[in-house]
């Protein structure tokens, strides 16, 4: 009995000696993919793509945001560090800076430039505004600096802030068709990326034009080819199949490609090159290569998520991820790596379609919503005082309330006044109800998770469900609302059981759940909740 003890012991101690990771963990982010749309089109998907994640690994059917805004910078960084914008700051893709008195990017750095073939600007990125670590910056420092860390995408947010503060590289598209880096990561391209870049990838699928990857009968998921409820592609005359991509991009530039299908594509190339030259998951030192799928948000906005374009978007995506695990099976080998896949946000219904269909929604583009602001103001004080209204936050001017003479609380209570009366506000919160949210409000939750006091506005609206701020075609995201908060998070591969769930669950679980599946310190502002589902493999 003693003996069994003391052999029972000694086996625990030396399993517990050895540091379980993968080789290499995957973090895959599909840009704007909404949960749904793994049902929608789940007949004409391959077994080998989206469900075979799906049917070999652990799915949460109800995952979501939990603050607003749901836009792609908060998303990522919300995915990578566990925590939400009120915490890692990074509120927006871009808002409005009190500080520089204008309107900031999420990932602007003015102290590096541009690495390789793009302009100044498109370079001049890094991390530095992401205020908490991600989980590949603990990889990083857990692996004492030797796992290496790459992010990659078509937009550079999609890219840098995934890949954290400690990353080796993060690469994203320039229009000049090639992937680009800045100095924040070294002063000179990894030969690998010249070469990739050389051999000018983009213009094979330019060639070769978009037409429909399955015949038309498959698409009857979606609205018919020409619907008015499309965008335009680069100037195209109809929203229809098939587009002459060579045309756009002689007319434009080898940026045309995002707003396909192909961009995907090439990003998966890219990322397959990656692991090969920097021989990512190849030793025992776990590595993190963090992909963002954004050509799914380019189609999304401008043709809807209803259209046959969002459609085979969707349905080549899944043939490029079956490609891609094939790959990662050959290479880094069947359980060796750990793998999720979710969403940055999802979106929304465009919103004519809905009241086509007698819904009694509308588009309320943020331009009317500020003019109409800068009326009231204008009527009421006799004075504009509106600094910013973006990503619904409104800014006042507070040089001008204090010259007028007038009191801060006061005027938000005439703005939050005037805005509950407007068809499309649902709710209005000043700066102090915010910061004192008890909770107990739905709608506030989510707005206080997106607040950042040093960076957010004087209120905050909150619309009525349905209504957008955006465009009368295509789509957007960045409410509270299911069709912008459900996405899919499915762990696959190393160390994961084959599993579903049901209950609710928040993404910032995503970060701290692989901490604890790896073993490594927490991102430090995540409030480490868990996804209990994916740790508990041991347990029999
Ligand atoms: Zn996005
Ligand atoms: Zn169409
Ligand atoms: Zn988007």
């Amino acid at each position: 009995m003693k003996k069994s003890i003391l052999l029972l012991t000694l086996f625990v101690i030396t399993n517990l000696s050895a540091q379980q990771r993968p080789k290499l963990v995957v973090g895959i982010v599909v840009d704007q993919m909404k949960m749904e749309y793994l049902y929608r089109f789940s007949d004409d998907f391959s077994p080998n793509g989206f469900k075979k994640l799906m049917s070999n690994g652990y799915v949460f059917q109800n995952m979501h945001y939990n603050y607003m805004p749901t836009y792609t910078a908060p998303g990522h960084a919300s995915i990578y560090t566990g925590t939400t914008p009120a915490t890692h700051g990074i509120v927006g893709n871009e808002w409005f800076s009190r500080t520089l008195g204008k309107e900031m990017y999420c990932t602007d750095d003015a102290d590096v430039k541009t690495v390789g073939d793009g302009t100044a600007d498109e370079g001049a990125m890094s991390p530095k505004n992401l205020q908490s670590t991600t989980i590949t910056d603990e990889v990083r420092m857990a692996t004492n600096f030797n796992g290496k860390v790459i992010g990659m995408s078509l937009k550079d947010r999609g890219a840098i802030l995934p890949a954290g503060h400690f990353a080796n590289w993060a690469f994203w598209y320039s229009k000049t068709g090639s992937f680009i880096s800045s100095t924040f990561y070294g002063e000179k391209l990894p030969e690998w990326v010249s070469e990739f870049n050389n051999e000018k990838n983009y213009l094979k699928y330019i060639n070769k034009g978009w037409d429909l990857y399955k015949p038309a009968s498959v698409y009857n998921e979606s609205l018919p080819d020409n619907n008015p409820y499309e965008g335009k592609l680069y100037g195209s005359a109809a929203p229809v199949f098939p587009y002459d991509l060579k045309s756009m991009y002689e007319k434009n530039d080898a940026g045309v490609i995002r707003a396909t299908p192909y961009g995907n594509d090439l990003l998966a190339e890219f990322a397959k090159r990656a692991i090969e030259k920097e021989e990512l998951g190849k030793d025992n030192i776990t590595d993190f290569l963090t992909v963002s799928f954004s050509s799914t948000d380019y189609v999304g906005h401008l043709l809807g998520p209803r259209s046959m374009e969002l459609q085979d978007t969707y349905l080549r995506l899944d043939q490029t991820i079956a490609d891609f695990l094939a790959y990662l099976d050959k290479t880094v080998g069947k359980g060796n790596y750990l793998l999720f896949l979710t969403a940055d946000h999802a979106g929304a219904e465009n919103v004519i379609y809905l009241k086509d269909r007698k819904y009694n929604v509308d588009n309320y583009p943020s331009k009317q919503v500020k003019k109409s602001l800068q009326d009231f103001s204008t009527k009421t004080f006799g004075v504009d005082l509106i600094l910013n209204y973006s990503n619904f936050n409104v800014f006042f001017n507070r040089q001008i309330i204090k010259d007028k003479r007038l009191e801060l609380a006061k005027v938000k209570q005439a703005f939050k006044e005037f805005l509950i009366s407007q068809p499309q506000v649902k709710k209005v919160y000043t700066e102090e109800e915010i910061l004192a949210n008890g909770g107990n409000d739905y709608s506030l939750n989510f707005v206080a998770k997106g607040y950042d006091v040093t960076q957010n506005g004087d209120l905050v609206i909150v619309d009525k469900p349905g209504d957008i701020e955006y465009s009368t075609t295509g789509t957007s995201h960045g409410t509270i609302y299911s069709y912008d908060t459900h996405v899919p998070a499915i762990f696959y591969g190393w160390h994961i059981k084959k599993g579903e769930s049901y209950d609710k669950k928040a993404i910032t679980e995503i970060a701290p759940t692989i901490a604890q599946k790896i073993k490594v310190t927490f991102p430090n502002g995540t409030e480490a909740k868990v996804l209990q589902e994916v740790l508990d493999e041991k347990k029999k």
